[in-house]
């Protein structure tokens, strides 16, 4: 887009309010419309750059005469706004395709969604860029918004991006040279519909305009994964990756071996994680040396498998990121030790048989820590031989901890959104360690 525009960004947030700078600073008029409160720190951007905004509501005149609209990815396509602007003929793209737009000729986009591990991957790819020396940024649904990583003055070479299935729904001409699809499970399905395919389709836009020398690297799920590329027919080069180039701690790609022994990623997921990781750095010309190294020398995200220091002979993990089945999932399967299980909060219609046959025998106590309990306690009734339930963390580490005897697992991998009792994921992860410092250090 080289002549100016009247652009309407849609939401104040991290990703409109730095896409609205951007537009402004590439000589567009731009108006901000954010039907909430907005927060300060982003208006405050907003001032210093010159871009006009509105709080509280949004004008319609100001916003229907629009030459392109620029969503935030927490507006559903479905709100009444957005399919009026549509019918319209007025184009409503999101954040990450008006970023697009801008980003440096010759700098690499790498783009990594799913339902789970995105943030994990993202850390990970570019820490192995980094570490190899490489001139890499990661953000996207992760830190910064990929305009806010455009608005920077020095730009660097490779752009490693976590996308949400919601940043892609208003994609178009978004190209990745190397795109990752690294699962997909029921999740946020309540945004498409309760559908798996259209959720399956969402996530797939990822490729949509992927040329034959871009890459995809997909999880070889034939369900979900496959059906959905074959609707989508993409262009790219395809490598999936399989679990059966685990081998225990060991990595296979290519023919070497990468272990995580020596690093902190655990369990099984992350093995799968670390696969998209490697492979993605292979492709930048990473050596296998400096991938092993960078693999040594990573610490994951706080809150995802997050093991907290004790000194009671006992392993605490705090999975509190863990409000999926499919995350939890991953989390209980990750060992064999005995394990008190602390779960629930808010659901999001979960099918608890999925996690029947790796609780059996191998969880000996629940404790449920929610508001309402009893779809949990009636999931689990006869699986596990203790169910207990609270409303309070202190009292849940306080149970877990009478429960647990040494060389016990106590793990917090709730399965559910964290609303009910607490502000939200981060909130709840840190009651639950500073419970544990408390209680057992
Ligand atoms: P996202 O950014 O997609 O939410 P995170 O890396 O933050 O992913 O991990 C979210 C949760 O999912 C954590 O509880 C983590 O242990 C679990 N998880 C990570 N990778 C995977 C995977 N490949 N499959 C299933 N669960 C995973």
């Amino acid at each position: 887009m080289s002549a100016a525009a009247y652009i309407v960004v849609l939401g104040a947030g991290e990703s409109g309010a730095s896409a609205a700078r951007l537009a402004r600073r590439k000589g567009h008029r731009v108006f901000v419309s954010d039907a909430g409160a907005g927060q300060e720190r982003y208006l405050e951007e907003l001032r210093q750059d010159g871009v006009e905004f509105e709080t509280g509501g949004h004008t319609e005149d100001r916003i229907f005469s629009a030459d392109l609209v620029v969503k935030s990815p927490g507006i559903p396509d479905s709100v009444p706004m957005v399919e009026r602007l549509r019918a319209e003929g007025i184009p409503v793209i999101s954040e990450i395709e008006f970023a697009f737009r801008y980003a440096p000729r010759g700098a690499k986009i790498v783009g990594i969604t799913g339902s789970n591990g995105k943030t994990t991957t993202t850390m990970l790819t570019h820490h192995l860029l980094d570490f190899a020396g490489l001139k890499a940024v990661a953000g996207g649904n992760l830190g910064d918004s990929f305009a806010r990583l455009l608005l920077e003055d020095e730009t660097p070479d490779i752009f490693v991006l976590e996308l949400s299935s919601f940043q892609l729904d208003g994609i178009e001409k978004f190209r990745p040279d190397i795109a990752a699809v690294l699962n997909i499970t029921p999740d946020h399905l309540d945004r498409y519909n309760y559908e798996m395919e259209r959720y399956a389709d969402a996530k797939l836009r990822i490729s949509m305009a992927q040329r034959r020398d871009d890459q995809l690297l997909l999880l070889r799920d034939t369900e979900v994964i496959e059906p959905a590329l074959r609707r989508r027919d993409a262009q790219s080069q395809l490598t999936t990756i399989d679990a059966t180039d685990l081998n225990g701690d060991g990595l296979l790609v290519d023919g070497f071996e990468f272990s995580l022994q020596t690093g902190l990623l655990r369990g099984k997921h992350n093995a799968l994680n670390a696969l998209f990781a490697i492979r993605i750095a292979l492709m930048l010309g990473v050596t296998e040396q400096e991938i092993q190294l960078g693999l040594d020398s990573f610490s994951p995200a706080p809150h995802r498998m997050e093991v907290v220091p004790t000194a009671d002979g006992r392993t605490w993990i705090n999975d509190s990121k863990a409000t999926n089945v499919d995350a939890t999932f991953f989390a209980l399967d990750a060992t064999e030790e005995p394990t008190v299980w602390i779960a629930g909060g808010t659901d999001k219609g979960n099918d608890y048989d999925l996690l029947v046959e790796t609780v059996r025998g191998r969880v000996h106590t629940l404790i449920c820590l929610a508001i309402d309990a009893k779809k949990l306690r009636k999931a689990f009734a006869g699986v596990v031989p203790q169910i207990h339930a609270t409303h309070s963390m202190t009292v849940a580490v306080q149970l877990a901890g009478y429960y647990a005897e040494a060389g016990d697992r106590i793990l917090l991998s709730p399965a559910c959104a964290s609303f009910d009792l607490f502000k939200n994921y981060v909130d709840r992860g840190d009651q639950f360690r500073e419970a544990v410092k408390t209680q057992h250090a």
